[in-house]
């Protein structure tokens, strides 16, 4: 009998590869565990093993495995479940799922090198005798690979040896190619054993009778010991006693103090649950009732509830009850940088149960997280995340809760798998027999219209908590104040005076502008001629904080020119305005306050936006200059105003959901305002006060915009009444995309006839030097998804054998955004 292992390795291939083992490796490997695995002529990878058999694979001749990194699986059956439901409906490989689902640590792509730890002296006889065989080699060799170790051991599974050997600090591995993950060493000091009598102690303090400093240090010390009644951070100390990091290594040469580590989590919460869960409110009780009963006959809900209305606390209690169960909670959220609100908040009801998946995190945090969902850990029973936390390694999933679901950043762009977190938390909810609460003051069309079809359960909260009413919208009529003279550069005269009522009542001020920069063009007068990208089909946007000129698509930047590159005039002007604009007009309108910006300029770095937000909360600044950054469930008692400076240019964007999203956008940037006591004041400026949209922000109808944009829906063949997927073709070569775009559209015609839409160019062409070319299936209810996608792949691999086409990348994407 034969044995083989199929192995998922991370590259975009349409086939798992097949690898030899052993009859004993067959009986240790497990689907979920990574195996080291040699590809094409010289590489190694790690793979995960994705099933063990016996059939020989009959195109090639399988190779050996290499290693087996595992002794027990990283990824659990669950996870390969919902893996292989991502890559068929979202049309990827397996490799594209691995290589997005797994932190990178995981994924050892070069050879380990082992040394010997030669800092210490090291007792032998502690040492098993495969342990002893490895580390009498490092005599003779500074250095082992893992394959050597294999030799010299005579089988494939050497790490735990390796780990075994790592824990008694008898070897070292260059840390970078065997595990990137390291946990982070805290140093702390204590009191040297020596003096724990007090006769000695008392000795001592004589003793340093003289050397005040140092004796201040050991005084400190106590001090903090008994106040915190905990170890002692050499940093707190030094903080505290004002006595430098040399004074105390000083008294730890001398045997006074004694300095050690502990391993701590990185992304460890230090504090207590010390809060209990709010009493709900007569609304948010029959919410939550309701979301109850429809879990007995559902397995996803909708909970549509205004902006402050408490849908957060209505989750509390839904975890409550899961917890109580013993089972994990995964809590979504588009942007994770932006909840350290909602983290404080959780962690003061729910301690250290809490653990936060960050896309900001390093490879270390996030191994860290990652073992302790597998391990089912205390400390992970809830995880808070964005959208690639669907992919960590849960056991024994209760809930979902899918927070703000509207958001389009829960869709992956690229790379693939370009899956859409919301839906995919849906599925996989469901292989755990877990229920999903998807949760907006402002659902996506697509969810709404599932609750209305009764495929998803519906719970409405229609009032805010405490009976806050919801802010008052004014429209603002900007063609009409310029006509009458009442602008002042970007502002009018409504939003001066709202500005400078509520800065003298002492509250604060959010402004909204859907660009980044200062001007989105710069356009000489004299000839008309505006700098554009190089490399995309944009015009450069003016950036006067470095007075640079910036592709907001592909990152080129350039010097600001002092004149027109094409006539050499110097007179050069801005058309349109972003935040920086908007930021330096409010500077010079109301000089006496203090005034940021909130945007993807001003908040990179770990703790970019963190800062920010804080900042707002301590009521540090006065007014609040953003993009849509601001409208993500932030919550600033202190904010009565909002100014939203220019509706117009989200209404035209061209995509078939910007209406929705304006609306959406909108409302939520509205729903900062007043979430207290007083009602809120928001100023919506547009050049088309009457655009049905801006009515109904204005009016908080959601249910008419439902209506009105499923219509379009519906006329014009768009989700969610229709699926959609996009297949767009790119190459640097724009005639070849061309005729490749227009073979693929016919191909696709044959089979679809006219639901196959164009091809076309995109409104910004070229990107990074690539032209792009857009076809649009449309798919009917009724048609088989799964048979549609059979149908494109079919066409797409003919396209991929015509020869000409092969150098098209040629990108899918189901249920695009
Ligand atoms: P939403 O998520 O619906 O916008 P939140 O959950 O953030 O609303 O609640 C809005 C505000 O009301 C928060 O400051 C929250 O602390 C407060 N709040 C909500 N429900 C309660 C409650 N039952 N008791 C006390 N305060 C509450
Ligand atoms: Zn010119
Ligand atoms: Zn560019």
């Amino acid at each position: 009998m034969e044995y083989f292992i199929d192995v998922i390795i991370p590259v975009p291939l349409n086939k798992l590869y097949t690898y030899r083992i052993t009859a004993s490796e067959s009986e240790f490997l497990k689907p979920g565990m990574r195996v080291a695995v040699p590809f094409g002529k010289s590489k190694v990878y790690s793979g995960i093993v994705f099933r063990v058999h016996n059939d020989a694979p009959s195109a090639y001749e399988a190779k050996d495995i290499q290693q087996i990194l595992d002794d027990t699986p990283i990824v659990n059956e669950k996870q390969l479940q919902l893996w292989q439901w991502i890559a068929k409906y979202y049309m990827c490989t397996l490799g594209d799922v691995m290589r997005a689902a797994l932190p990178s640590a995981f994924i050892l792509e070069s050879e380990t090198v082992i040394t010997k730890n030669s800092v210490k002296e090291f007792d032998e006889s502690i040492l098993k005798d495969d342990e002893f065989l490895v580390f009498e080699a490092l005599h003779h060799q500074s250095s082992l690979k893992i394959h050597d170790i294999s030799n010299i051991l005579d089988k494939k599974n050497v790490l735990p040896v390796i780990k075994r050997l790592i824990d008694k600090e008898a070897i070292s591995v260059e840390e970078e190619v065997y595990e990137k993950y390291k946990p982070k060493l805290v140093r702390y000091v204590k009191l040297h054993a020596n003096f724990s009598s007090e006769q000695s102690l008392q000795n001592l303090l004589d003793e340093l009778s003289r050397a005040k400093k140092q004796r201040d240090v050991v005084m400190t010390l106590f001090s903090i010991s008994a106040k915190t009644k905990k170890p002692v951070k050499v940093k707190d100390l030094s903080d505290e006693s004002g006595a430098s990091v040399s004074i105390i290594k000083a008294l730890v040469d001398k045997g006074v103090l004694e300095e050690y580590h502990i391993q701590t989590d990185r992304v460890q919460y230090t504090g207590d649950d010390n809060e209990s869960t709010k009493n709900l409110n007569d609304y948010q009780k029959a919410a939550l009732s309701e979301i109850k009963m429809s879990f007995e006959t559902q397995h996803t809900t909708l909970l549509h509830g205004v902006t402050s209305s408490g849908k957060t606390e209505v989750y509390v209690k839904l975890i409550e009850d899961v917890l109580s169960e013993g089972k994990q909670v995964l809590y979504l959220l588009p942007e994770i940088a932006l909840t350290t609100q909602l983290v404080t908040r959780l962690q003061n009801y729910f301690g250290e149960q809490v653990a936060v998946f960050h896309s900001k995190y390093s490879v270390h945090e996030r191994v860290e997280v990652w073992n302790k969902v597998l391990h089912n850990s205390a400390k992970a029973k809830i995880v808070l995340g964005a959208r690639s936390s669907i992919f960590l390694p849960f056991n024994n999933l209760g809930l979902i809760i899918v927070d703000e679901e509207h958001e389009q950043s829960f869709k992956q762009f690229d790379p693939a798998p370009r899956y859409h977190a919301r839906d995919t938390a849906v599925v996989l909810a469901h292989m755990h027999q877990a229920k999903t609460l998807l949760g907006s003051a402002t659902p996506s069309l697509e969810s709404y219209f599932n609750a209305k079809q009764n495929k998803y359960g519906f719970v409405e909260i229609t009032k805010r908590y405490n009976d806050v009413l919801m802010p008052d919208v004014e429209l603002v009529d900007v063609k009409d104040k310029l006509k009458k003279k009442r602008m002042k550069g970007h502002f009018s005269d409504r939003l001066v005076e709202e500005m400078t009522e509520t800065l003298k009542a002492g509250h604060q001020i959010i402004l909204f502008q859907n660009r980044r920069g200062f001007s989105p063009i710069v356009e000489c007068k004299t000839c008309g001629h505006s700098p554009q990208c190089p490399n995309c089909d944009v015009s450069l946007t003016y950036h006067q904080y470095r007075n640079q000129l910036r592709c907001h698509y592909c990152g080129y930047n350039s010097a600001m020119m002092q004149d027109c590159e094409a006539c050499g005039s110097q007179d050069l002007d801005n058309k349109g305005f972003g935040t920086e604009q908007i930021e330096e007009e409010v500077k010079l309108l109301f000089p006496d306050y203090k005034v940021a910006r909130m945007d993807l300029d001003t908040t990179r770095g770990k703790y970019g936006y963190e800062k920010i937000i804080t900042a707002l909360e301590q009521q540090e600044i006065d007014i609040l200059v953003g993009t849509q950054m601001l409208t993500k469930g932030l919550d600033f008692r202190n904010v009565k105003l909002v100014g939203i400076m220019n509706a117009d240019n989200m209404l035209n964007f061209p995509d078939f959901r910007a209406h929705e999203r304006s609306f959406q956008l909108m409302l939520q940037v509205s729903g900062r305002a007043g979430r207290t006591e007083e009602r809120g004041k928001v100023l919506i400026q547009t050049y088309n006060p009457h655009h049905n949209i801006l009515q109904q922000v204005s009016t908080n109808n959601y249910i008419d915009m439902f209506n009105e944009q499923m219509n379009d829906r519906y006329n014009y063949k768009y989700p969610p009444v229709f699926k959609q997927i996009k297949i767009t073709l790119k190459h640097k070569d724009y005639n070849r995309v061309e005729t490749a775009s227009v073979w693929y559209a016919k191909s696709l015609r044959q089979v679809f006839r006219d639901q196959v839409l164009g091809p076309e160019s995109p409104p910004v062409a070229r990107i990074r030097n690539q032209f792009h070319k857009n076809i649009l299936v449309k798919i009917p209810k009724q048609q088989s998804l799964a048979k549609t996608k059979e149908a494109i792949i079919r066409i797409n691999n003919s396209f991929q054998s015509v020869k000409g086409f092969r150098p098209v990348r040629v990108i899918l994407n189901v249920d695009n955004f």
